[in-house]
């Protein structure tokens, strides 16, 4: 192994959209950076990869406007939307939103976010002040109590539980006898509730690619094919790291360390001898949720929408399909339509078959999308363990803080309550780059002990 061949202040595990927001935060700031990543790609489960002249994305594809990200993007510099100077940037379809209705498609975007969007927000906050009492009479707390139980009381029709349960499970990923009616009501009454999301023409990776060009003019440091093997510790702080690149080790000093790892990869790389039991079982607890993806092109057009939900579907696996092309055209050759449908798996106690799962979805797909059996089917993923839809479900996350004073996890497995997405994910770097801002000065050596008060 190679001894010290460099030097940081913060040292930060993946460049997930997570670990590229707090690097290139931490950049402007005045710290040095390096930015760490075992792939050759960046971007993680928002990145995109070519597949026969097409542009797939990873995971992410709607990248919504007046949250987090875009927050970070403004305070870093990088234009975030397509209306920027360069024209580069996160594109809006019209119309954002439509429900499948037999052979019709109606119409979301007023209530997602247009004129019906304050009657929608203010159902949601009324719904969220009643929840108490809901749960009370069914001696529940109000965190216990499911969206299913809560739509129950107004209604048991199974298209209309269909028709709400498919986007909440595709935005939550999670199904609505298990997802909280609380994390549903908190994030359309007091978060961007998704009202107005968009697509990136050069696939999910181009705002990482977008944020990494404003990282290195801020000096920071990226390695690609470059695995954090092992963080070191003494005296209760991580004082420097382990990092794999092809088969050579080398060792890397930092006062620092933001992982964007999920957090139980973070106690993985750190031991689990250094953190008390308390929090091994908060990270125990943590459930992922898995989410079914198959990326599929087509001659013929489904017509213009940005995204299509349905009501209830053959095998009940298919929650919404994503149509990219009439946005962004960039990201299909010539003559192609290019779209995404996404899935939730069936889950028991002892998790589920993933092949199972997938051949349920694509059933769906070829009983609700006219002409599928043709389509050209580019991936099909299920998304789970270490790269699932997301590290946390609703209401099992933990904090971005750890019990090791100068170590944070950033990303899905650390959000606030009621987030999701990427969103959530620039959320807890902001949260993690402040608490460093707080704790650490830029330019600090790794041995660093901020002072006792
Ligand atoms: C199918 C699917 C669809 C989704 N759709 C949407 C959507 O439309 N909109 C939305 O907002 N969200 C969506 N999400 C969720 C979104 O993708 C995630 O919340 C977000 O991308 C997570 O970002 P992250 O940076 O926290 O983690 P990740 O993207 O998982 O990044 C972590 C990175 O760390 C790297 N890494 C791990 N361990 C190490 C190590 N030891 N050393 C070096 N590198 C390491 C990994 O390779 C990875 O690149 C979707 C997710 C999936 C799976």
């Amino acid at each position: 192994m190679q001894a010290n061949d460099d030097q940081c202040d913060v040292l930060v595990v993946g460049a997930g959209i997570g670990g590229i927001c707090a690097a290139t935060l931490l950049a402007r700031a005045g710290y040095r950076v390096l930015l760490t990543e075992r792939l050759d790609r960046v971007g993680g489960r928002a990145s995109t990869e070519q597949i026969d002249g097409f542009l797939v994305n990873t995971g992410a594809a709607a990248f919504e406007f007046g949250g987090a990200l875009e927050q970070v993007c403004r305070t870093v510099g990088v234009p975030y939307g397509a209306g920027s100077a360069t024209g580069r940037g996160v594109r809006v379809p019209r119309p954002m939103v439509v429900l499948r209705l037999g052979r019709m498609n109606v119409d979301l975007t007023p209530v997602i976010g247009g004129w019906a969007n304050g009657a929608f927000r203010w159902i949601c906050r009324v719904s969220l002040d009643r929840l108490p009492r809901f749960a009370a009479e069914r001696g529940l707390r109000p965190e216990d109590v499911t969206f299913a139980q809560w739509l129950h009381r107004f209604t048991k029709n199974r298209r209309i539980h269909a028709m709400l349960r498919n986007p909440l499970a595709s935005f939550f990923v999670t199904e609505a006898d298990e997802l909280p009616a609380a994390a549903v009501f908190t994030f359309f009454s007091q978060n961007t509730g998704l009202r107005r999301f968009g697509f990136h023409p050069e696939g999910s990776i181009g705002v990482s690619h977008a944020l990494l060009e404003r990282f290195a003019e801020l000096g920071g440091r990226i390695r690609t094919s470059t695995e954090v093997r092992r963080l070191r510790v003494a005296d209760g702080r991580i004082t420097g790291a382990v990092l794999a690149t092809g088969g050579t080790e080398t060792e890397i000093d930092c006062a620092a360390v933001i992982s964007d790892a999920g957090p139980r990869a973070t106690v993985e790389l750190v031991g689990e001898q250094h953190f008390p039991q308390s929090y091994l079982r908060e990270v125990e607890n943590a459930r992922p949720a898995a989410l079914l993806a198959v990326n599929f092109a087509m001659r013929n057009s489904l017509g213009r929408f940005g995204a299509m939900t349905f009501g209830p579907t053959k095998n009940g696996r298919l929650l919404e399909l994503i149509n990219f092309t009439p946005t962004c055209p960039e990201m299909a050759p010539p003559g192609w339509h290019l779209y995404l449908g996404w899935g939730l798996p069936v889950t028991t106690a002892d998790g589920f078959d993933g092949e199972r799962e997938m051949q349920a979805l694509l059933e769906d797909l070829r009983t609700t999308v006219p002409g599928f059996d043709s389509a050209h089917i580019l991936s099909t993923t299920v998304n789970r363990d270490d790269w699932p839809g997301q590290h946390a479900a609703p209401g099992t996350d933990l904090s971005p803080a750890t019990p090791i004073p100068n170590l944070w996890n950033v990303g899905d497995g650390v959000k606030n309550f009621g987030d999701g997405g990427t969103e959530s994910v620039a959320k807890t770097s902001r949260a993690a780059v402040d608490a460093i801002g707080h704790t650490i000065p830029p330019h600090t050596p790794h041995d660093y002990r901020p002072a006792r008060t």
